[in-house]
């Protein structure tokens, strides 16, 4: 069984996510209600609380217990999103991914949990438009580099979509021009996780 540093892994989300809370804010305010960054710090704030106990459990229980915190501590649509996408990715991986192939399943299901319950796929300009592409990458054995581009050019990607899904769906055409906050918090999370597999 791989270890996976779970502690490490809580600790750097929350810390980027801390670093960039009122850029997500902004992001939200032009498309939305503007509360995208403090979503996330609410969310993650609390899943680090919980770091020591969450890294004591099993990889799959672990994920879903961060998962059951962001659903209960986020207020707004990400959180649930968030949240089915480490309880699905929690229940597919009882043990910690040992290799590449294993990890791409297992991030396969948090992807298909979080269209399921988001009742949208890529192309709406939502946090899928990362997740999907970042899934794809290690699903084609990308590398960690390979990874990380896909997170970016996936982000990059929302600026010149319609919304079609949340709330910034309210505002059609007016949309286009602007990154989605949470795909810009996806990458976030996606360039963190990457940070800790590379220590590694
Ligand atoms: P809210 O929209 O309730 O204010 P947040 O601001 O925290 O919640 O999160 C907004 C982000 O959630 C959007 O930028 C988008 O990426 C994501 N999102 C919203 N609705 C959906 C959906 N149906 N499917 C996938 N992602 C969604
Ligand atoms: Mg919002």
């Amino acid at each position: 069984m791989t270890v996976v540093p779970i502690r490490r892994l809580i600790e750097a989300a929350e810390t980027a996510i801390t670093a960039h809370a009122e850029e997500l804010t902004a992001l939200d305010q032009a498309i939305g209600d503007g509360d995208h960054g403090l979503n996330m710090l609410r969310g993650f704030k609390a899943v680090r609380e919980s770091a020591e106990e969450i890294a004591g459990l099993p990889f799959g229980k672990a994920l879903q217990k961060a998962g059951m915190t962001l659903v209960m501590k986020v207020g707004g649509a990400s959180g649930p999103l968030y949240g089915s996408l480490l309880m699905a990715m929690g229940k597919a991986g009882e043990e910690a991914p040992g290799d590449a192939t294993r990890l791409a399943e297992v991030v396969g299901a948090g992807v298909e949990a979080v269209k399921a319950r988001g009742k949208s796929d890529v192309g709406a300009k939502t946090m899928l438009d990362v997740l999907a592409p970042v899934q794809a990458a290690l699903a084609g054995g990308a590398g960690i580099a390979a990874v990380r581009a896909a997170a970016d050019d996936g982000l990059a990607a929302t600026e010149a979509m319609r919304a079609t899904k949340g709330r910034a769906a309210f505002l059609g055409e007016r949309s286009v021009g602007h990154l989605d906050p949470g795909a810009r918090s996806s990458a976030l999370l996606v360039h963190a996780v990457c940070d800790v597999l590379e220590e590694e």
